[in-house]
């Protein structure tokens, strides 16, 4: 069991990190406060190849793995979380389910040029009122000839506003249960799609979220994703992927927010001594690094297992509850160690704590995780 990174994972971390550090840490705090998706920031990774980083270089991606992916999310979430949370549902939600389940066809149109960093990927399967008990959704696609024809609302929807393309969940057989739901590739132009909403939210505002009205959008048949009725079993594998890059992104939230406690509590001087001489702030510091350890080997653990190819739905939810916790929990002692000063936006750690609060939301909350969890023990 060898727990370092293979060489070209570290040397991609490498290259994540100089990028992040010089080219999103500059502006972090401000695209927050302007409520700005930089789109500038993804022309960049896309000409770092880093779009598509676990889909096949066929693809027109960079045929890496998921730990390599986790790394690059992990990265990203170190020093911004709104542009973490857009990459990682650009990836694992909007790309790559056109990787693992589209036709030849539908890869060469629509997943290359998100692979290739051309365009921006986006997932539509939340509802108004349908969360945490996705499947039970109103939004349905009709047959019509060869074309289907899509009614209804998504809501809470990552990059709808900028993306290229948005896979829609929707009824295609009312009658039919999980097996009743289908996927589509859906093209924002397209006349009846509408972003209704853009939220406002209490952090993670750099990466848009929005509500989308489907108003008689006809799609061909071309764009069904895989066969009629395998929406369900799709979802069910996007999220295995999708709550490892969770994990990752908080990860890095907890490590950006860690790092920031640390300098300080080195520099900032009371009674005469650095804070962090202090040990109830040292026993902090030295709790956040724990938690950070212990969310990294799980989210690694449950990224390589997804690349072998083994079931990973429990180490997937483990290591996103655990990851999403330790962000959270780490950010607010960051806050706590910077004082008076980690409360004013001049310091990273309020960005952190409001960033990772919905890490134990999006995604399958945490209850969720529990559920999950409790299944795979057969409870
Ligand atoms: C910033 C952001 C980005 C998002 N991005 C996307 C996206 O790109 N695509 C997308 O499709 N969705 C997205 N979502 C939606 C997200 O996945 C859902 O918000 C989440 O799954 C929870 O659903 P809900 O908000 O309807 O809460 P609800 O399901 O209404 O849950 C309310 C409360 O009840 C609890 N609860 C519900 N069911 C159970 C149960 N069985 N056992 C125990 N407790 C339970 C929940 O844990 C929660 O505490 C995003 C959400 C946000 C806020």
């Amino acid at each position: 069991m060898d727990f370092t990174l293979p060489d070209e994972h570290e040397m991609i971390q490498d290259v994540v990190r100089d990028f992040a550090e010089t080219e999103i840490e500059p502006i972090a705090q401000e695209i927050e406060e302007e409520h700005r998706f930089p789109g500038e920031v993804f022309d960049e990774l896309g000409e770092l190849d880093l779009m598509g980083v676990p889909a096949p270089k066929e693809c027109g991606g960079a045929g890496g793995d998921y730990l390599m992916y986790a790394v690059v999310a992990e990265e990203l979430g170190r020093v911004s979380g709104a542009v973490g949370l857009s990459y990682v549902a650009h990836t694992s939600l909007g790309l790559m389910p056109i990787v693992n389940f589209g036709t030849d066809e539908q890869i060469e149109e629509w997943a290359r040029p998100l692979a290739e960093g051309e365009e921006i990927g986006s997932w539509a399967l939340t509802e108004p009122s349908s969360g945490s008990d996705a499947s039970d959704m109103n939004t349905v696609a009709e047959k019509d000839g060869d074309e289907y024809v899509i009614d209804g609302t998504k809501q809470f929807i990552t990059n709808a506003n900028v993306a290229n393309s948005v896979l829609v969940k929707a009824v295609t057989d009312p009658e039919a249960g999980y097996d009743g739901i289908s996927t589509f590739i859906v093209d924002p132009d397209q006349d009846g799609f509408e972003v209704t909403t853009v939220w406002d939210k209490m952090g993670l505002n750099a990466s848009p979220t929005c509500e989308i009205q489907l108003d008689r959008v006809r799609v061909h048949e071309s764009r069904l994703l895989g066969e009629e009725g395998d929406g369900w079993t799709q979802t069910k594998k996007t999220l295995d992927g999708g709550r490892i890059s969770i994990a990752a992104l908080s990860t890095g939230l907890a490590q950006g927010a860690f790092d920031a406690a640390r300098d300080y509590a080195t520099d900032r001087e009371q009674f005469d001594q650095p804070v962090s001489k202090f040990d109830a702030v040292r026993d902090m510091i030295v709790s956040m690094d724990r938690k950070i350890e212990r969310a990294r080997l799980l989210t690694h653990k449950a990224a390589t297992t997804y690349s072998d190819g083994e079931d990973v739905t429990r180490l997937s939810s483990m290591a996103k509850l655990d990851a999403s916790e330790a962000a959270r929990e780490v950010a607010e002692d960051a806050v706590q160690v910077h004082g008076g000063y980690g409360y004013t936006t001049d310091f990273p750690p309020q960005r952190f704590y409001r960033d990772a609060k919905l890490m134990e939301i999006g995604e399958g909350t945490s209850e969720i995780q529990h559920v999950v969890l409790g299944r795979e023990l057969g409870l």
